[in-house]
């Protein structure tokens, strides 16, 4: 596991390097992949998701530098650099009709810390005036943080704004129940590791099925991720999940192909 090429050792200490600078030289892109309520069809958000063009390594996937900006504390200023970014987008999509259109910004737990997490967020909405309602953070639990009450604090001010907090990769995280228990989250979003081979698969169904009907059972919105297939689509409106997200329904695409896709009619 330990193992690393040199060029891995040495793309890392690039890819370390270049971050801090790569915000000013604006390298970064925001693409957005929408979720859909399965009942209606309609699309009700989408979620944000991080691009880098770099200038030699050419695109680099958020799996490989966003745990490096943890690292280096540069998530602070790239999950705000997110966050600004894709609330104005949103907010411009609000002004060009499409007004009910959610935005789902990923939050790194290290961000949730900061101290000035919650006036960072409100003076953000300010700046963009998009409505809080219409945005949803979404916290990760790549690492270990004990929900203290300072979270719990943060996490009620904002609900108290109007925004949506959402749990991410339900199913997969550290102690996912007992955050359950503590965090007073809006949404569940079932990871997309458990939808593979649904409902061949009969364990990822099973997963699937009991997740969805304990989101049901806490009263939560429930989103399952990864969805690709109609089969797994039926499946998930037998088990009456309300909304998916996937590549079904379209991959993450660049803001200015959102208009467009929006508008087209949803045919699977
Ligand atoms: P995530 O938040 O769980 O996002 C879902 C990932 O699954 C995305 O990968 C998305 O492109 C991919 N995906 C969506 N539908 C399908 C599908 O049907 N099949 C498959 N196989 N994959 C699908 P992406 O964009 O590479 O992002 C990876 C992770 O990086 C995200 O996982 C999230 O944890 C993190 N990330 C992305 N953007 C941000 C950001 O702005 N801030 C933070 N803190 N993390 C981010
Ligand atoms: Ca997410
Ligand atoms: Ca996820
Ligand atoms: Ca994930």
């Amino acid at each position: 596991m330990e193992h690393y090429s040199e060029d891995a050792v040495r793309r890392q200490h690039i890819i370390m390097a270049d971050l801090l600078h790569a915000i000013e030289r604006d390298e970064f892109v925001v693409y957005y992949q929408p979720l859909m309520n399965v009942t209606t069809k309609q699309i009700t958000g989408v979620e944000a998701l991080i691009r880098w063009q770099h200038p030699t390594l050419g695109m680099i996937p958020p799996v490989e530098f966003i745990p490096l900006a943890e690292k280096t504390g540069v998530i602070n200023e790239l999950g705000k650099w997110v966050l600004r970014k894709a609330s104005e987008q949103i907010k411009s999509i609000h002004y060009e009709g499409f007004s009910d259109i959610r935005i789902m910004v990923n939050i790194s737990p290290l961000q949730l810390q900061e101290p000035n997490f919650v006036e960072m967020v409100k003076q953000i909405l300010e700046e963009t005036q998009l409505d809080p309602h219409y945005l949803d953070l979404e916290i990760t639990e790549n690492i270990e943080t004990q929900p203290n009450q300072n979270i719990l604090k943060k996490i009620r001010e904002l609900q108290s704004m109007g925004i949506q907090i959402s749990m991410d990769d339900f199913g997969t995280g550290y102690s996912s129940l007992s955050k359950l228990r503590d965090l007073p989250f809006d949404t569940v979003k079932i990871d997309g590791l458990f939808l593979q081979n649904v409902p061949i698969n009969k364990k990822n169904a099973t997963i699937v099925e009991t997740l969805v009907a304990l989101g049901e059972k806490l009263n939560l919105r429930v989103v399952a991720e990864g969805v690709e297939t109609k089969e797994q689509l039926n499946f998930l409106i037998d088990k009456r999940c309300q909304e998916i997200q996937g590549y079904l329904l379209s991959k993450p695409i660049p803001f200015n192909k959102l208009k467009s896709f929006l508008k087209s009619k949803i045919v699977f």
